[in-house]
């Protein structure tokens, strides 16, 4: 069977964590910057049929894509490193493929056969991989298997890679990720981990074509003879893969060992032209070369846990390197701020940011937050329950509704100046049914976001079941809280602002989901230079 698009699997050996999503993320920069067209897919193997209804302390953040499919935060390196949208089907859980298996079943179309792992739950797991190489617009579709091989619920996915490498012959490779552990004792690397990993992709019919070796240490000449020999795969495809400063450094020591390189021999393809990567070294040098630096205070009830906040923590970087500046992240508690510490704790920062959150957990701390930033008059960017808690304290402390709430968390509360939309009240299930994915939004001129964007027609990711509540916009705006950003078609909210405020933004999108390496976010842009300033002014 021939196929016009390549696919790439990438599986990961010995343990989790060991980046996965940035070595394909990685691998596919250099494809890309090759000329060749690249997406990645992750495909997870739990029973959740999205992570939407996880908890951030379980997998992180969630990563919204335009088509308002909830996913895995791998999404986001991938937009990130490529600059290209990601969708629905570029990420898939265990959970979708029964489900899908069995919508089937019950529709008959199995023709009274036993459904069965194999063929029919392999058979939708090779059709989802294949869904993206049909479309036409990619060259090759890299493939990131969740999980490590050895598991229990991942085996479904290699037997389908497994399956493709026969069916596709040469237009599929296996690139496995492994640790090789350094062990202090003995005062060296170790293969074993290595080459136990690999056997046991073996037992399972697959060969890995290439080895990517996360390492603390140089892999010398003789580890490299000792695995490709151990592992059967050749010499110049046991590639190193040191513990990197930065996640954005990959890409160029991907390229150093020559990973695409090997990547496009293993597959048939012209090399075309050595990727430049140009713009992206002045990114690099850049962000190690800051002119000065300032302290944004990120007020959120999950900052034990960075990768809650992982798309906002990048924004950070790409929104600092814009401006030339160091962005260094003090990560403040929600539920530990009170009116008695809100001084000592957010004393000495150059902007705040309110995160995004559901429920009533530090929800206080956040109200405290929006207030000492407005009254101090300290850039402030709020962003979905960010910007709902900057309208509650407006209400509350301006306007003196000092009972006004969202009804998120005050259901009958006198001032629901945040409510539930109408076509959201008679939802009962969770999964999927938020307000999800991009909308347009207006924008007005003469507004700091309009200033950062310069444009007034904006398309940005939601996610919240939420929203302002229209009844009192005219009070807000009477008392100096104007809306700036509206939905044309529908009228509702999405951008806040104080103009007699330098800096106060609350976006009820998630400006921190379309933030790239090559188009950091004008939002993000525009807050860190005001930070900047404002640090200059208090000098
Ligand atoms: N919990 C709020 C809502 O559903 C905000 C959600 C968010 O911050 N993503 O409207």
């Amino acid at each position: 069977m021939s196929n016009s698009t390549k696919y790439v699997f990438v599986t990961g050996g010995v343990t989790s964590s060991l980046g996965k999503g940035i070595i394909s993320a990685s691998l596919a920069k250099l494809l890309q910057a090759r000329g060749y067209s690249v997406t990645i897919q992750k495909l997870d193997p739990y029973i959740n049929i999205d992570p939407g209804t996880l908890n951030p302390y379980e997998h992180g953040e969630c990563f919204v894509t335009d088509d308002g499919a909830e996913t895995d935060l791998d999404l986001g390196h991938y937009e990130r490193f490529l600059n290209v949208p990601t969708s629905q089907a570029n990420n898939i859980t265990t959970g979708r493929i029964y489900q899908s298996v069995i919508e089937k079943e019950r529709k008959g179309e199995f023709l009274g056969k036993t459904v069965q792992v194999i063929p029919h739950i392999t058979d939708e797991i090779k059709n989802r991989i294949q869904i993206l190489g049909t479309q036409g617009i990619y060259d090759i579709v890299i493939t990131e298997i969740g999980g490590t091989v050895g598991d229990i619920e991942s085996l479904p996915y290699i037997e389908a890679v497994r399956q493709m490498m026969w069916e596709f012959d040469n237009d599929c490779i296996v690139v496995h990720l492994t640790l090789v552990p350094y062990l202090a004792a003995a005062g060296e690397l170790k293969t074993k981990p290595t080459q136990h990993s690999v056997k046991q992709l073996l037992e399972l019919g697959v060969q890995p074509d290439i080895l990517c070796c996360r390492t603390e240490h140089e892999l010398d000449l003789t580890l490299r003879k000792k695995i490709a020999k151990f592992c059967n795969v050749s010499m110049n495809a046991v590639i190193e893969s040191r513990d990197a400063e930065s996640i954005y450094d990959v890409p160029l020591l991907m390229q150093e060992e020559e990973l695409d390189k090997v990547v496009l021999e293993k597959l048939g393809l012209p090399s075309k032209s050595i990727p430049k990567l140009d713009s992206w070294k002045v990114f690099l040098d850049r962000l190690k070369n800051p002119k000065e630096e300032v302290v944004i205070g990120l007020v959120g009830k999950y900052v034990e846990l960075k990768d809650a906040y992982k798309s906002i923590s990048e924004s950070f970087i790409h929104a600092g390197v814009a401006n030339e500046v160091r962005v260094n992240v003090k990560w403040i508690h929600s539920e530990r701020l009170t009116q008695n510490n809100i001084n000592d704790e957010l004393s000495g920062l150059n902007g705040i940011l309110v995160a995004p959150g559901f429920g009533s957990r530090g929800i206080s701390g956040k109200i405290e937050a929006v207030k000492f930033a407005r009254e101090n008059k300290i850039p402030f960017l709020g962003i979905c329950l960010g910007m709902q808690c900057a309208v509650i304290e407006f209400a509350r402390n301006v306007l003196n509704l000092t009972d006004a709430h969202t009804t998120e968390i005050a259901e009958d509360c006198p001032h629901p100046v945040i409510s539930m939309m109408e076509e959201q009240k008679n939802i009962s299930n969770l999964g999927g049914t938020m307000r999800l994915g991009a909308y347009k939004c207006q924008l007005k001129s003469n507004s700091n976001s309009f200033r950062a964007y310069n444009t007034d027609k904006i398309s940005e990711r939601h996610r919240h079941r939420f929203e302002f509540n229209n009844d009192y916009l005219d009070a807000f705006e009477k008392a100096g809280m104007i809306s700036t950003g509206k939905n044309p078609e529908t009228g509702l909210v999405e951008v806040v602002e104080i103009p007699s405020h330098p800096w106060f933004v609350g976006a009820q999108f998630h400006p921190e989901y379309k933030s790239t390496v090559a188009n950091p976010h004008p939002l993000f842009v525009a807050f860190v230079n005001a930070t900047k300033e404002y640090k200059n002014t208090i000098k």
